[in-house]
């Protein structure tokens, strides 16, 4: 047991969480050691030369309480030959699943479901002022539905207020509040205005009046309408992006059924480039279609690009860059920092 091995006592460590939590020591002692594996794994990582010079370790539990573990994978520094630890043990249960899954009957089901993630990054535990949270790659993964749910529940380790090392709990839904939102391509410029707590305090700052919010959401509307090279998915999406008082648009371009440029990330270039790099991304709006299609059949591939908006919260959008969506029966007006509570920070030593 690696719990004696670190000397661990277990009945003692602190559980932080931010709603009432049962835990019994039994689960406790479990999760505790399952996230000294992941510790232990993120370590071996580090000493066989990962390039990045990070160890993360995820240890995930499925529905079948089947435990994996996996390790951040990088061929390179960058997204295309990287994956996460998370994603890696998620992919090494999802594998493990299948090839003990045989189905006997047309009624017989692949179950599967990840219900705990037990994340860890190899620094001194001295040092975990704050747990480790997936990243927004891993988060677009974790926003969808098939293999994850609200319940999805994610362990870590991290110092209370008094630098005793505790044991965070997160539910998915905290680290996705509006993992559930739909929003709708049914248009009209009267719906009423919500506005989350962040976004109504902030909303005078940058000039958001309701009349230029209604504005800027027809506009993005009309360049929806305009869409022209998304025929491959027939999903239809449409972004703008304030900057500096301008509005920049663009929309989603297919490649492939798989493979297509979000708009987001063109209209904030195209931002970004206009302001020479030193302007903030004031506000987002996305317009479009939930779904893709094939044939007749409707795929729920989602509007909000997860990772676009951690790509530009990174530099030039901040946790304040305001998001308009349009719902059903309303305009809903928040922020980065509501939409996506924890922001991952890179960190690369070289
Ligand atoms: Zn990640």
């Amino acid at each position: 047991m690696l719990i004696q091995k670190y000397n661990f006592d277990v009945k003692n460590i602190p559980i932080i969480s931010d709603y009432e939590i049962e835990i019994d020591f039994d689960k406790k002692t479990l999760i505790v050691e399952k996230l000294l594996e992941a510790y232990e794994l993120a370590k071996t990582n580090i000493e066989s030369g990962n390039i990045t010079g990070r160890g993360f370790g995820a240890n995930v539990c499925t529905c079948g309480n089947d435990w994996t573990l996996g390790t951040n994978f990088n061929n390179t520094r960058n997204e295309i030959s990287s994956i996460c630890a998370e994603r890696s043990a998620i992919l090494g249960a999802y594998n493990k699943a299948l090839q003990n899954f045989s189905k006997l009957s047309d009624s017989e089901k692949f179950n599967f479901k990840i219900k705990y993630i037990c994340m860890c990054q190899y620094i001194e535990f001295q040092n975990m002022k704050t747990s480790v949270v997936p990243c927004e790659d891993c988060l677009s993964w974790l926003n969808t539905n098939r293999y994850f749910d609200d319940d999805t529940l994610i362990f870590a380790f991290e110092l209370d207020k008094n630098n005793v090392l505790s044991l965070k709990v997160t539910s998915l839904i905290d680290l996705l509040p509006y993992r559930n939102l739909i929003t709708s391509t049914d248009f009209s410029k009267n719906k009423k205005i919500v506005f989350s707590n962040n976004a109504e305090k902030i909303k005078n700052k940058i000039g958001l009046s309701e009349i230029f919010i209604r504005d800027m959401l027809e506009k993005t509307y009309n360049c929806y309408l305009n869409s022209k090279f998304s025929s491959i998915s027939n999903q239809k999406i449409a972004c703008s992006v304030l900057s500096n008082g301008k509005l920049f648009f663009a929309n989603k371009l297919d490649w492939t059924r798989r493979w297509f440029l979000d708009p987001l990330e063109v209209a904030a270039k195209e931002a970004i480039e206009q302001g020479n790099g030193n302007n903030k991304l004031d506000a987002i709006c996305y317009f479009g279609d939930e779904f893709s299609i094939n044939n007749t059949a409707k795929y729920y591939d989602g509007l909000v690009s997860i990772t676009a908006i951690g790509r530009i919260r990174q530099k030039y959008a901040t946790c304040d860059t305001v998001i308009l969506l349009n719902l059903n029966d309303s305009i809903l007006v928040t922020t980065i920092g509501e939409y996506l509570p924890k922001k991952f920070i890179q960190g690369y030593k070289i």
